[in-house]
């Protein structure tokens, strides 16, 4: 049986180490910290329990056929569920918008709030699904660095339809020109953040993201997000995958241009491919210890996140799993994100109350408060002090949003930093997305699944193709597999 040694258990990790297991690999994975999953995974503070990283879970088929290649039925050991409400949206003015799953209430919804035709948003809605279906067997579900996967039929497809894929302007314009309501731009705008960009730079290709999200829906395990990650590794086990805890990879073995196993604390261990789940940055940078220019690490992390974990002795009727407060000047808030690379003043708010569905999350009467605003990666700001200022900003913005002097309420709290993300997982610069999608050829500038030097080499996570979120790290173990 040959072996694989995989380097690290985020969700890239344990999906490729499923995917080599049911090739017939003996998979052993080598993980850094005491527990699996990376990011996808909980924490608990007090008697309340908060995610530590994703909150929004999409395309759940993509962990199902997980347990599928194991002739296991998913409902067995992993439950999901779907939510009719995707996200609540407040602005400080008094606005207040649902994002319902069913697309007829939410016509209904841009009609009430904004006064917007129905056929405006449904239009938008369908235009961005025949982007993402044009695309998803070119880039998502395959290597987009194999020749074989370039010339096919779905590539001319594409290449056809060109124009459909509005590359030339950014998503804000997409988004002004189509929705002709400055409340629902910003709302469609927002999916820019779900692969860490700005929509003002990010082309208009990437309004097909939030198709993940309108047409598959939105969900949420029933034993929270970290089971995601919990359950895949109980199956891995099941199946003969080893995992080896608090196990730092300190180098890949290289021999005649081969990769050949790895050393961790000066013991050699032997495989016949390797696969790192380490950030791209830390893997060549350290792993390699390669020092020479290559353009993949070169390109822009994407933004990080400031979370406040607040535990909250009072119940919010009006808020649900998912709540934005936005931000009055959104243009400028991405400024400040990735060109001033600081917080900005008024800053969008998110707020992730996973109890609101999973009582057990909070004590009665209370609710658990995962509050997150995107942040520049670290470019060694000073976050002690920054802190501070964010935690007022924020503050401010859901007194006015709630009427209510929230800090009479918090009772725990936990701070996470983008500095913090780093240290937990070796992202580079605590980015979550690995490098940002602001530019028209980031996809083709992401790092290929392999590695082009040195064979046997491969490269899972949210750092390489296809990019970050679960779903597409998910997948980079399926490519990976294949090309294996
Ligand atoms: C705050 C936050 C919010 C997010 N929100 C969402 C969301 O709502 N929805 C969504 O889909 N995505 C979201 N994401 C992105 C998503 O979490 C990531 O894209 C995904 O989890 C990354 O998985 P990964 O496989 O790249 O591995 P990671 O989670 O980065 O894990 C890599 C693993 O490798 C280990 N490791 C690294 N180096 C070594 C080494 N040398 N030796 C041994 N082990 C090592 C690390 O300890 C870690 O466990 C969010 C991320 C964050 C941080």
């Amino acid at each position: 049986m040959k072996k694989a040694i995989i380097i690290g258990s985020g969700i890239g990790g344990l999906s490729t180490a499923v995917r080599l297991r049911a090739r017939g690999f003996d998979v052993d994975v080598f993980e850094k910290n005491s527990f699996p999953g990376g990011k996808l995974s909980n924490i608990d503070v007090g008697k309340y329990r908060f995610n530590t990283g994703p909150s929004l879970f999409t395309m759940p088929h993509f962990v199902d056929e997980l347990y599928e290649l194991f002739n296991e039925n998913p409902r067995d050991h992993f439950n999901y569920i779907k939510k009719d409400i995707m996200c609540k949206y407040f602005w400080d003015n008094g606005k207040k918008f649902v994002g319902y799953y069913d697309i007829n209430k939410l016509a209904d919804e841009c009609k009430l709030k904004f006064g917007i035709d129905r056929s405006i948003i449904l239009k938008y809605l369908e235009k961005s699904k025949k982007k993402y279906d044009l695309v998803e067997n070119i880039f998502i579900k395959n290597s987009l660095h194999k020749l074989k996967n370039l010339i096919s039929i779905d590539t001319l497809k594409a290449l056809v339809k060109i124009n459909t894929f509005q590359l030339f302007k950014t998503l804000n314009k997409v988004n002004e020109e189509e929705l002709k309501n400055k409340y629902l731009v910003q709302i469609f705008n927002r999916f820019a953040t779900y692969n860490g960009s700005s929509p003002y730079k990010t082309p208009g290709m990437m309004s097909a993201i939030q198709n993940a999200e309108k047409h598959y829906g939105s969900f949420i395990p029933v034993k929270g997000m970290g089971d995601i990650t919990k359950s895949l590794y109980k199956l891995a086990k099941r199946h003969g995958v080893k995992f080896y805890f608090n196990r730092e990879v300190d180098k890949i073995i290289i021999k005649n241009k081969k990769a050949c196993g790895v050393k961790i604390n000066n013991k050699e261990l032997f495989s016949e491919i390797v696969v790192t789940n380490s950030d791209v940055y830390n893997t060549y940078r350290n792993l390699l210890n390669e020092k020479r220019k290559i353009k993949a690490l070169e390109q822009e992390r994407s933004s990080s996140a400031f979370i406040f974990n607040w535990g909250i002795k009072k119940v919010f009727k009006e808020l649900d799993l998912h709540n934005i407060f936005f931000s009055n000047n959104y243009k400028e808030e991405f400024d400040y994100i990735f060109n001033k690379k600081q917080l900005y003043s008024d800053p969008t708010v998110y707020i992730n109350i996973t109890c609101k569905d999973l009582p057990n999350d909070s004590p009665k009467g209370c609710e658990n408060w995962y509050v997150m605003v995107n942040s520049p990666y670290d470019n060694n700001q000073n976050w002690e002090k920054i802190k501070d200022e964010l935690k007022i900003s924020i503050v401010k913005k859901i007194n006015k949003i709630l009427s209510i002097n929230i800090e009479e309420y918090i009772v725990e709290e936990r701070i996470v930093t983008p500095q913090d993300i780093e240290t937990s997982t070796n992202s580079y610069k605590g980015s979550l997305y690995g490098t940002s999608s602001n530019n028209i050829y980031s996809a083709f500038l992401r790092h290929p699944n392999f590695s082009p030097k040195i064979t046997n080499l491969y490269f899972c996570g949210g750092s390489v193709h296809p990019g970050g979120g679960i779903p597409l790290c998910i997948m980079s173990g399926k490519i990976i597999s294949e090309i294996v």
